[in-house]
C-alpha cells in the first residue's frame, strides 16, 4: 500500500533529507586518489551520527557498510572495503541514508575522482540529467510510466542504457516503500501520481548493456560487460505546490 504523507510528515521528511544530502556533500570532499571507500564510509558514518541520525542502510537487510560505495563499473550495493582504494580517473558511486526521528533519505551521486575520461564525465551527466527529466513528469494526475519513459528516452537518446533489474522506491518511515518507481515506462501507464507521495528516484545509467550481474560477495551488482554504470538519487515529495526534492543541497550536484 502507497503510504502518502501529510504536511507534518513531509517536514520531519525534510530534516532526514537534509542530513542525506549533506552527508553526501561531505562525501564529495573526501573523495581523491588513495582514499579507501572504508575511509569514505566511515566520514559519511561519522556525519551522519554527528547530525543525530542513524545511518540507514547500516544493517538494512544486513548490509554491513552506512553507505553503498560503487566504483567504475560497480553499479551499486558496493560494499566499503579497505582494499578499494580510489584511482584517479574513478568514478565512485556513493548511495546512502539518514533516518532522523524515524524517517529517512535516500540519495546517491556518481563523484569523479580527479581527471576522468569524456565518456564517463557525459556518463555521469546524462545520468544527472535523466533524474529531471523524471521530475518533470511528477505532477498529481501523470502516471510513474511518464517518469520512467522520460528518464529511458534521455538515456537512450544518448546512447547509454538504462538498468531495469533495479529501479526507484517510495520512502518514509522504510526505506523502501510502495511503489516500485522503474526507470523505464510506457507514458500513460502505471501509478497514478498524487499529492504526498514521496518517491526516491533514482535512475542507474550503463555506458554498455543494461544487462547486470551480482558479485559472489552476495551485494555488489556490476554491469554484465564491465562498462561504466553512473547512478544519481534523490527523496522527493510531490505536495500541492508542487516537487520538494528533500535531499538535494547543492543545486550544481
Ligand atoms: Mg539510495
Ligand atoms: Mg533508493
Amino acid at each position: 500500500m502507497i503510504q502518502l504523507k501529510n504536511a507534518a510528515q513531509i517536514k520531519a521528511m525534510r530534516e532526514a533529507g537534509r542530513i542525506t544530502g549533506e552527508a553526501l556533500l561531505v562525501a564529495r570532499e573526501h573523495v581523491r586518489e588513495g582514499v579507501s571507500t572504508y575511509e569514505l564510509d566511515q566520514v559519511i558514518r561519522h556525519y551522519i551520527e554527528k547530525s543525530g541520525a542513524k545511518p540507514s542502510f547500516l544493517g538494512l537487510y544486513g548490509f554491513p557498510g552506512s553507505a553503498c560505495i560503487s566504483v567504475n563499473d560497480e553499479v551499486i550495493h558496493g560494499i566499503p572495503s579497505k582494499k578499494q582504494i580510489l584511482r584517479e580517473g574513478d568514478i565512485v558511486k556513493v548511495d546512502l541514508g539518514a533516518c532522523y526521528k524515524g524517517y529517512h533519505g535516500d540519495s546517491a551521486r556518481t563523484i569523479p575522482v580527479g581527471k576522468v575520461s569524456d565518456e564517463a564525465a557525459k556518463l555521469i551527466e546524462v545520468t544527472r540529467d535523466s533524474f529531471f527529466a523524471g521530475v518533470g513528469q511528477l505532477k498529481a494526475g501523470n502516471r510513474l510510466g511518464d517518469v520512467g519513459s522520460a528518464i529511458d528516452t534521455l538515456v537512450r537518446e544518448n546512447g547509454f542504457s538504462t538498468v531495469r533489474k533495479y529501479i526507484g522506491h517510495g520512502i518514509g518511515k522504510e526505506v523502501h516503500e510502495a511503489p516500485d518507481v522503474p526507470n523505464y515506462g510506457t507514458p500513460g501507464r502505471g501509478v497514478r501520481i498524487c499529492s504526498g507521495m514521496v518517491l526516491a528516484i533514482e535512475p542507474m545509467v550503463n555506458a554498455g548493456t543494461f544487462e547486470v550481474r551480482e558479485l559472489a560477495d552476495g551485494w555488489t551488482v556490476v554491469t554484465a560487460d564491465r562498462k561504466l554504470s553512473a547512478h544519481y538519487e534523490n527523496t522527493v515529495a510531490l505536495t500541492d505546490e508542487g516537487v520538494l526534492n528533500l535531499t538535494l543541497i547543492d543545486p550544481a550536484f
